[in-house]
């Protein structure tokens, strides 16, 4: 390790605004915690940026050795309202010195409830709602197909390709992508049926059009009367930032309204403002049966939800739905706080901002360069995937080539989609026009470099 002193600052939007670089990426004491990382923490779980995170907060992640990175991911869309927000930070302060756990099942307490009604009042749809609060983004998916399948008292679950809805058993087979998110840890359970999605750009068709499709499919490989949920993310994140097609998903809603059929928004990474909206269903004029949410939902801290139909989510016999930690105190204080700084600090309206100038900057570099084949999204949620000109197949290579590149250089970017070919933009919206700027001409320099 070096000798050299290095200061480790306080996070939060007080941090220099700025890419500073006094080290290669990784530094000498990033190396050496990496080096630590690959002996003690199992090889499956992997890393995106080789660095030691000591502090963040704005829109830049600080590390050990004094490098400041800008921060286009947010951590996967989790510190939406910037991290270590000051409203977030004294909220959990106040709450742990409290107390730290009763587990809402034995003793309860009044920010869980606050969570739940903010949830309800916030969520699309005007009906009577109930929420009930987890941990992980995959547990609220598990439970909102419990609750989906105690209501209906049907089996089959729908879900689409390219969809991604966790890493545990049941999401694991909700989930589209075999590598590395299921090979070679089945059996998966069963009753999951995958659907065609909507993908315009390679399947060239109107919403309409493929939700015939997958309706087609659903009733003649399932039988309408089989199917308790069809679950969907209104925007796909890990499946490459997929906008289906306008009318797609209102046709799904109007066929599972029809035939008795939950239909289950996943927008644990599409809530909470990252689109422009409080949630994206509402950009499509849809109001799902049942939303999970998780992500941007508490600043950083682990909390989950399943919200909907009060007589959808009152399905379950008392005792059927909760958990030891589900919604602990300190993460449903971070939430309240959150939730404030959401609806009170323009949050959805910056990220309708942030995304005008990632879809500017990205059709720039897609008219200048016939690589970037297909530039969308919604708000602070935008992606460019890249393709091989003359074929139109997919470029995993010149994406990974140039993710690697820009964190090199300083800025955190995530690649994701079926095929590895898209990079996705989700900044916290805490991050300046200035920094997300630098971050982008980062991102052209890289690319055309190659
Ligand atoms: C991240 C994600 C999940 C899983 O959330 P975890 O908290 O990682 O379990 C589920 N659905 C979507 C759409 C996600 O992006």
């Amino acid at each position: 390790m070096s000798n050299a002193a290095v200061t480790i600052p306080v996070g939060g939007p007080s941090l220099p605004q700025e890419r500073r670089l006094v080290t290669a990426i990784p530094g000498p004491r990033s190396q050496e915690l990496l080096e630590r990382k690959s002996t003690a923490v199992a090889a499956g779980v992997g890393h995106t940026a080789p660095i030691a995170a000591v502090a963040a907060g704005g829109g830049v992640v600080v590390d050990a050795d004094g490098n400041s990175l800008i921060d286009l991911g947010s951590g996967i869309a989790v510190t939406t309202v910037g991290n270590a927000h000051p409203k977030v930070v004294e909220a959990v302060q106040h709450a742990v010195a409290q107390f730290t756990h009763t587990c809402f099942m034995v003793s309860p307490y009044e920010s869980y409830v606050a969570v739940a009604e903010a949830l309800n009042r916030l969520t699309p749809g005007s009906f009577a709602k109930k929420s009930a609060l987890f941990n992980s983004g995959a547990e609220a998916v598990e439970n909102a197909v419990k609750i989906a399948r105690k209501h209906t008292g049907r089996q089959a679950v729908v879900a689409f390709d390219h969809a991604y809805h966790g890493r545990t058993n049941l999401t694991m087979a909700l989930t589209a992508k075999a590598m590395p998110y299921k090979s070679g840890f089945g059996p998966f359970a069963a009753e999951v049926y995958r659907a065609p999605m909507s993908y315009p750009y390679r399947d060239g068709l109107t919403g309409p059009e493929a939700a015939e499709r997958a309706i087609a499919m659903i009733e003649k490989q399932i039988g309408a009367d089989n199917v308790a949920a069809v679950l969907i993310e209104p925007i796909q994140g890990e499946g490459g930032f997929i906008v289906p097609a306008d009318g797609f998903l209102n046709a799904l809603v109007d066929w599972c309204r029809a035939n008795g059929v939950v239909f289950i928004a996943d927008e644990v990474q599409t809530g909470f403002a990252r689109t422009g909206a409080m949630f994206a269903c509402e950009g499509f004029g849809i109001e799902p049966d049942l939303i999970t949410t998780a992500k941007g939902i508490a600043g950083g801290l682990p909390l989950s939800a399943v919200t909907g139909r009060a007589e959808i989510m009152d399905a379950s016999h008392s005792g059927g739905l909760g958990g030891t930690y589900g919604g602990n105190p300190i993460a449903c204080a971070a939430a309240l706080a959150a939730i404030d700084v959401f609806e009170n600090e323009g949050l959805a309206a910056r990220a309708a901002h942030i995304g005008e100038i990632l879809l500017g900057r990205l059709h720039e570099m897609q008219a200048a360069d016939p690589r970037v084949g297909d530039v969308r999204g919604r708000g602070a949620m935008v992606a460019a995937e890249f393709v091989d000109p003359t074929t139109g197949e997919p470029d995993a290579a010149l994406a990974s080539a140039i993710a690697k590149e820009c964190i090199a250089q300083g800025v955190i970017v995530l690649t994701c989609g079926t095929y590895g070919n898209v990079i996705r933009f989700l900044p916290p919206l805490s991050i300046d026009d200035a920094l997300l700027s630098e971050g982008l001409d980062q991102v052209a320099a890289a690319l055309a470099a190659r």
